[in-house]
Protein backbone atom coordinates (compact mmCIF):
# COMPACT_ATOMS: atom_id res chain seq x y z
CA UNK A 1 0.00 0.00 0.00
CA UNK A 2 2.30 2.26 1.43
CA UNK A 3 4.62 1.44 -2.05
CA UNK A 4 1.93 2.20 -4.39
CA UNK A 5 1.03 5.58 -2.61
CA UNK A 6 4.81 6.40 -3.58
CA UNK A 7 4.11 5.18 -6.74
CA UNK A 8 1.22 7.75 -7.35
CA UNK A 9 2.88 10.04 -6.14
CA UNK A 10 6.49 9.92 -7.78
CA UNK A 11 4.81 9.64 -10.85
CA UNK A 12 3.57 13.20 -11.86
CA UNK A 13 6.93 14.21 -10.23
CA UNK A 14 8.79 12.61 -13.13
CA UNK A 15 6.02 13.13 -15.76
CA UNK A 16 6.67 16.74 -15.29
CA UNK A 17 10.51 16.86 -14.82
CA UNK A 18 10.33 14.83 -18.42
CA UNK A 19 7.87 17.40 -19.93
CA UNK A 20 10.42 20.11 -20.83
CA UNK A 21 12.29 18.28 -23.70
CA UNK A 22 15.61 20.11 -23.79
CA UNK A 23 15.02 23.20 -22.98
CA UNK A 24 16.98 24.83 -20.82
CA UNK A 25 14.46 27.64 -20.38
CA UNK A 26 11.68 25.40 -18.25
CA UNK A 27 8.49 23.84 -19.32
CA UNK A 28 6.08 26.49 -19.50
CA UNK A 29 5.81 30.32 -20.01
CA UNK A 30 3.36 32.72 -17.94
CA UNK A 31 2.32 35.40 -20.68
CA UNK A 32 0.35 38.60 -19.41
CA UNK A 33 -2.57 39.78 -21.98
CA UNK A 34 -6.12 41.45 -21.61
CA UNK A 35 -9.00 38.94 -21.10
CA UNK A 36 -11.90 41.01 -22.10
CA UNK A 37 -10.73 42.55 -25.47
CA UNK A 38 -12.33 41.04 -28.10
CA UNK A 39 -10.05 41.25 -31.48
CA UNK A 40 -6.70 41.96 -29.32
CA UNK A 41 -6.93 39.69 -26.16
CA UNK A 42 -9.74 37.29 -25.10
CA UNK A 43 -10.48 34.62 -23.00
CA UNK A 44 -13.21 32.52 -24.54
CA UNK A 45 -16.26 31.16 -22.84
CA UNK A 46 -14.58 27.59 -23.56
CA UNK A 47 -11.47 28.96 -21.75
CA UNK A 48 -9.50 29.15 -25.48
CA UNK A 49 -7.80 32.57 -26.07
CA UNK A 50 -7.90 34.46 -28.74
CA UNK A 51 -6.79 38.00 -30.56
CA UNK A 52 -4.30 39.65 -32.21
CA UNK A 53 -2.18 39.91 -29.06
CA UNK A 54 -2.48 36.57 -28.02
CA UNK A 55 -1.33 35.66 -31.73
CA UNK A 56 1.34 37.52 -31.42
CA UNK A 57 2.36 36.28 -27.95
CA UNK A 58 2.03 33.03 -29.38
CA UNK A 59 4.09 33.25 -32.17
CA UNK A 60 6.85 34.63 -30.01
CA UNK A 61 6.93 31.99 -27.37
CA UNK A 62 6.90 29.64 -30.09
CA UNK A 63 10.20 31.31 -31.03
CA UNK A 64 11.42 31.08 -27.74
CA UNK A 65 10.88 27.71 -27.84
CA UNK A 66 7.69 27.42 -25.94
CA UNK A 67 4.73 25.31 -27.92
CA UNK A 68 1.25 26.89 -27.31
CA UNK A 69 0.66 24.32 -24.75
CA UNK A 70 3.17 25.60 -22.35
CA UNK A 71 2.00 28.90 -22.19
CA UNK A 72 0.27 30.16 -19.04
CA UNK A 73 -2.17 33.22 -19.92
CA UNK A 74 -2.02 35.72 -16.66
CA UNK A 75 -4.63 38.50 -17.06
CA UNK A 76 -2.90 41.95 -17.22
CA UNK A 77 -4.99 44.73 -16.66
CA UNK A 78 -3.67 47.98 -17.74
CA UNK A 79 -2.82 49.40 -14.27
CA UNK A 80 -1.19 46.02 -13.24
CA UNK A 81 1.33 45.57 -16.03
CA UNK A 82 4.43 47.32 -14.67
CA UNK A 83 4.09 45.68 -11.60
CA UNK A 84 3.51 42.02 -13.23
CA UNK A 85 6.75 42.27 -15.30
CA UNK A 86 8.98 44.00 -12.12
CA UNK A 87 8.01 41.18 -9.73
CA UNK A 88 8.84 38.48 -12.17
CA UNK A 89 4.89 37.06 -12.49
CA UNK A 90 5.28 37.09 -16.24
CA UNK A 91 7.94 36.92 -18.84
CA UNK A 92 6.22 39.16 -20.83
CA UNK A 93 3.53 41.19 -21.41
CA UNK A 94 1.23 41.56 -25.15
CA UNK A 95 -1.97 43.37 -24.05
CA UNK A 96 -2.34 46.59 -26.07
CA UNK A 97 0.62 47.98 -24.19
CA UNK A 98 1.97 51.74 -25.46
CA UNK A 99 5.60 52.25 -25.25
CA UNK A 100 6.02 55.44 -22.91
CA UNK A 101 8.80 57.40 -21.58
CA UNK A 102 7.40 57.14 -18.78
CA UNK A 103 6.82 53.48 -18.81
CA UNK A 104 10.08 52.78 -19.28
CA UNK A 105 11.31 53.95 -16.30
CA UNK A 106 10.03 50.93 -15.01
CA UNK A 107 9.97 48.16 -17.65
CA UNK A 108 11.40 47.70 -21.29
CA UNK A 109 9.58 46.95 -24.65
CA UNK A 110 10.40 45.38 -28.08
CA UNK A 111 8.35 46.62 -31.03
CA UNK A 112 6.34 48.99 -32.09
CA UNK A 113 4.07 45.55 -33.41
CA UNK A 114 1.01 47.72 -33.86
CA UNK A 115 0.32 51.25 -34.24
CA UNK A 116 -2.84 52.63 -33.18
CA UNK A 117 -4.52 55.93 -31.88
CA UNK A 118 -7.21 56.99 -29.30
CA UNK A 119 -10.52 57.51 -30.29
CA UNK A 120 -13.95 57.97 -28.94
CA UNK A 121 -16.87 55.43 -28.79
CA UNK A 122 -20.83 56.09 -28.41
CA UNK A 123 -23.78 54.44 -28.69
CA UNK A 124 -25.37 54.63 -32.19
CA UNK A 125 -27.94 56.73 -32.22
CA UNK A 126 -25.39 59.22 -30.68
CA UNK A 127 -25.67 62.93 -31.97
CA UNK A 128 -24.43 65.65 -30.17
CA UNK A 129 -20.51 63.91 -29.45
CA UNK A 130 -18.35 64.20 -32.62
CA UNK A 131 -15.02 64.40 -31.46
CA UNK A 132 -12.93 64.85 -28.13
CA UNK A 133 -13.78 68.73 -27.99
CA UNK A 134 -17.85 67.87 -27.58
CA UNK A 135 -17.34 66.13 -24.30
CA UNK A 136 -16.27 68.94 -22.57
CA UNK A 137 -19.84 69.47 -22.80
CA UNK A 138 -20.45 68.00 -18.90
CA UNK A 139 -20.18 64.55 -20.75
CA UNK A 140 -19.54 61.40 -18.89
CA UNK A 141 -16.48 59.73 -20.19
CA UNK A 142 -14.99 56.13 -19.11
CA UNK A 143 -11.43 55.04 -19.69
CA UNK A 144 -9.43 52.64 -17.56
CA UNK A 145 -6.97 53.49 -14.86
CA UNK A 146 -3.36 53.15 -15.89
CA UNK A 147 -3.69 53.70 -19.52
CA UNK A 148 -2.25 56.35 -21.54
CA UNK A 149 -5.93 57.56 -22.72
CA UNK A 150 -7.29 58.23 -19.24
CA UNK A 151 -4.03 60.08 -19.10
CA UNK A 152 -4.67 62.24 -22.03
CA UNK A 153 -7.97 63.09 -21.24
CA UNK A 154 -6.33 64.53 -17.69
CA UNK A 155 -4.12 66.23 -19.42
CA UNK A 156 -5.91 67.46 -22.51
CA UNK A 157 -9.40 68.29 -21.13
CA UNK A 158 -9.11 68.40 -18.01
CA UNK A 159 -13.23 69.97 -17.99
CA UNK A 160 -14.09 66.54 -19.35
CA UNK A 161 -16.29 64.19 -16.42
CA UNK A 162 -13.40 61.05 -16.71
CA UNK A 163 -14.45 57.78 -14.68
CA UNK A 164 -12.10 55.61 -15.06
CA UNK A 165 -12.68 51.44 -14.51
CA UNK A 166 -10.44 48.58 -14.22
CA UNK A 167 -11.70 47.28 -17.50
CA UNK A 168 -12.79 48.55 -20.76
CA UNK A 169 -15.02 45.84 -21.04
CA UNK A 170 -16.75 47.63 -17.74
CA UNK A 171 -16.70 50.87 -19.85
CA UNK A 172 -18.46 49.33 -22.78
CA UNK A 173 -21.42 47.90 -19.90
CA UNK A 174 -22.10 51.32 -18.72
CA UNK A 175 -22.35 52.99 -21.88
CA UNK A 176 -25.10 50.11 -22.87
CA UNK A 177 -26.82 50.96 -19.76
CA UNK A 178 -26.50 54.73 -20.09
CA UNK A 179 -24.33 55.27 -16.91
CA UNK A 180 -21.71 57.35 -19.24
CA UNK A 181 -21.64 58.80 -22.53
CA UNK A 182 -18.71 57.28 -24.06
CA UNK A 183 -15.93 55.37 -23.96
CA UNK A 184 -12.08 56.21 -24.75
CA UNK A 185 -9.40 53.99 -25.86
CA UNK A 186 -7.24 52.64 -28.74
CA UNK A 187 -9.18 52.89 -32.17
CA UNK A 188 -8.38 49.13 -32.33
CA UNK A 189 -9.66 48.15 -29.04
CA UNK A 190 -12.90 50.11 -29.82
CA UNK A 191 -13.49 48.65 -33.02
CA UNK A 192 -13.35 45.26 -31.67
CA UNK A 193 -16.48 45.88 -29.07
CA UNK A 194 -18.10 47.90 -32.17
CA UNK A 195 -18.07 44.76 -34.32
CA UNK A 196 -18.93 42.43 -30.97
CA UNK A 197 -22.17 44.38 -31.00
CA UNK A 198 -23.30 45.27 -34.49
CA UNK A 199 -25.24 47.98 -34.47
CA UNK A 200 -24.54 49.04 -30.82
CA UNK A 201 -21.83 51.88 -31.16
CA UNK A 202 -20.12 54.02 -33.48
CA UNK A 203 -16.76 55.14 -33.55
CA UNK A 204 -16.74 59.30 -34.03
CA UNK A 205 -14.12 61.61 -34.63
CA UNK A 206 -10.71 60.97 -35.95
CA UNK A 207 -7.90 59.38 -33.54
CA UNK A 208 -6.10 62.16 -31.47
CA UNK A 209 -2.74 60.38 -30.33
CA UNK A 210 -0.38 57.80 -31.67
CA UNK A 211 -0.14 54.44 -29.23
CA UNK A 212 2.77 51.93 -30.23
CA UNK A 213 1.98 48.56 -28.77
CA UNK A 214 5.13 47.34 -27.67
CA UNK A 215 5.98 43.87 -25.67
CA UNK A 216 6.89 44.75 -22.18
CA UNK A 217 9.27 42.83 -20.49
CA UNK A 218 11.91 43.62 -17.62
CA UNK A 219 13.56 46.26 -17.75
CA UNK A 220 16.99 45.99 -19.14
CA UNK A 221 16.81 42.96 -20.46
CA UNK A 222 18.37 43.32 -23.77
CA UNK A 223 19.19 39.88 -24.71
CA UNK A 224 15.49 38.98 -24.10
CA UNK A 225 14.16 42.06 -25.61
CA UNK A 226 16.56 41.48 -28.86
CA UNK A 227 14.89 37.21 -28.89
CA UNK A 228 11.15 38.87 -28.74
CA UNK A 229 12.08 41.58 -31.77
CA UNK A 230 13.77 39.04 -33.91
CA UNK A 231 10.98 36.72 -33.27
CA UNK A 232 8.17 39.53 -34.17
CA UNK A 233 10.54 40.34 -37.45
CA UNK A 234 10.57 36.95 -38.34
CA UNK A 235 6.24 37.59 -37.49
CA UNK A 236 6.30 40.13 -39.96
CA UNK A 237 8.08 38.67 -42.45
CA UNK A 238 6.76 35.41 -43.22
CA UNK A 239 3.14 36.39 -43.98
CA UNK A 240 1.98 35.82 -39.91
CA UNK A 241 2.17 38.97 -39.14
CA UNK A 242 -0.72 39.82 -41.79
CA UNK A 243 -2.70 36.59 -41.18
CA UNK A 244 -3.23 37.39 -37.63
CA UNK A 245 -4.38 40.77 -38.20
CA UNK A 246 -6.78 39.51 -40.72
CA UNK A 247 -7.94 36.64 -39.09
CA UNK A 248 -8.47 38.90 -35.93
CA UNK A 249 -8.97 42.43 -36.47
CA UNK A 250 -10.63 42.24 -40.36
CA UNK A 251 -13.73 41.57 -38.72
CA UNK A 252 -13.76 44.99 -36.89
CA UNK A 253 -13.76 46.76 -40.42
CA UNK A 254 -9.93 47.34 -40.04
CA UNK A 255 -7.71 46.33 -42.92
CA UNK A 256 -3.88 45.47 -42.50
CA UNK A 257 -1.38 48.16 -42.67
CA UNK A 258 1.89 47.18 -43.15
CA UNK A 259 3.39 46.19 -40.58
CA UNK A 260 5.56 49.00 -38.30
CA UNK A 261 9.27 49.44 -38.49
CA UNK A 262 10.55 47.35 -35.19
CA UNK A 263 13.73 49.88 -32.92
CA UNK A 264 16.28 48.19 -31.48
CA UNK A 265 16.57 47.25 -27.72
N1 LIG B 1 -2.61 51.47 -25.30
C1 LIG B 1 -3.08 52.15 -24.16
C2 LIG B 1 -2.27 51.85 -22.90
O1 LIG B 1 -1.36 51.11 -22.95
C3 LIG B 1 -4.55 51.87 -23.89
C4 LIG B 1 -4.93 50.45 -23.91
C5 LIG B 1 -4.84 49.75 -22.57
O2 LIG B 1 -5.14 50.37 -21.54
O3 LIG B 1 -4.49 48.57 -22.57
O4 LIG B 1 -2.53 52.39 -21.86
Amino acid sequence: MAAAVALAVALPLSATACGGGSSSSGDTIVIGTKFDQPGLGLKNPDGTMSGFDVDVATYVAKELGYAPDKIEWKESPSAQRETLIQNDQVKFIAATYSITDARKEKVSFAGPYLVTGQSLLVKADNTDITGADSLQNNKKLCSVSGSTPAQRIKDKYPGVQLQQYDTYSACIEALKNGAIDAVTTDEVILAGYAAQSPGTFKIVGEPFSTENYGIGLKKGDTEFCTKVTDALKKMETDGAWKAAWDKNLGPAGLPAPTPPTLDPC
